[in-house]
């Protein structure tokens, strides 16, 4: 029987994470983890609370008082928020554009990391996020951090908005991107960053698969 393994993977907006580590963990048979959907399903419940974004105290006292799950089906990772399917209302616009107050308030991290960390105790996964390689699972057995030129990036969450039916304006699609890189790179607490020892794949101008075929090169 192999040993099992521990994958970690970060990367900006549009680098291709979500989709490549899907497409990983179908072919080594991991467990696919998506850690934004987690930041995004308590921004869901925030919102639908009425609770000040602006109050990191509050948002930390409402990440202990909720259970967030993922569930894997055919179809998919399936999002639990409190028992309640919220899979698809978590990509909504208004929820992408204030995901990064949970995402800077330090009480929420501290319970997304005791969350993930318990979930990846088990072994035999991959989590994708911002602060994985270097916060969550440090001794991860393979750290990765996805990359692409910033056109790249803009170019393929146009595509994945039309292929999903959403109406964007043009304009505003590389200032939101550009915005999120900001927010993300620059908060005080786990920003997103290259872990020292993570590699580094470029994948301008690569499919999803290729994307994901260097990844897992590197995987033995
Ligand atoms: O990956 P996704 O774009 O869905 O993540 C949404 C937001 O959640 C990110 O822009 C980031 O602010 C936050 N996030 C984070 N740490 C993670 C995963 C996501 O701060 N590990």
């Amino acid at each position: 029987m192999r040993n099992k393994i521990t994958i970690a993977i970060d990367g900006p907006a549009g680098s291709g994470k979500s989709s490549v580590s899907k497409i990983i963990a179908k072919r080594l048979g991991l467990l696919y983890v998506d850690t934004g959907a987690m930041y995004r399903a308590l921004t869901l419940k925030a919102m639908r609370n009425g609770i000040d974004l602006g109050k990191e105290t509050d948002l930390a006292g409402l990440a202990h008082n909720t259970e967030i799950e993922l569930t894997h089906k055919e179809e998919g990772t399936v999002v639990l928020l409190d028992g309640q399917d919220v899979t698809e209302k978590i990509r909504g616009t208004d929820v992408t554009n204030n995901v990064f107050y949970l995402a800077r308030a330090e009480g929420v991290r501290e319970c997304m990391k005791r969350l993930q960390r318990k979930i990846a105790e088990k072994g035999d996964v991959v989590m994708e996020g911002r602060d994985i390689t270097t916060v969550i699972l440090p001794d991860a057995d393979y750290k990765f951090y996805l990359d692409a030129s910033f056109e790249e990036r803009v170019k393929r969450r146009r595509k994945e908005l039309e292929q999903n039916g959403k109406q964007f304006v043009e304009s505003e699609l590389s200032k939101d991107i550009k915005i999120r890189d900001k927010k993300d790179l620059t908060r005080k607490i786990a920003p997103l960053r290259k872990a020292e020892d993570a590699i580094v794949v470029d994948s301008t101008g690569m499919s999803l698969e290729e994307e994901a075929e260097a990844v897992i090169s590197y995987v033995k």
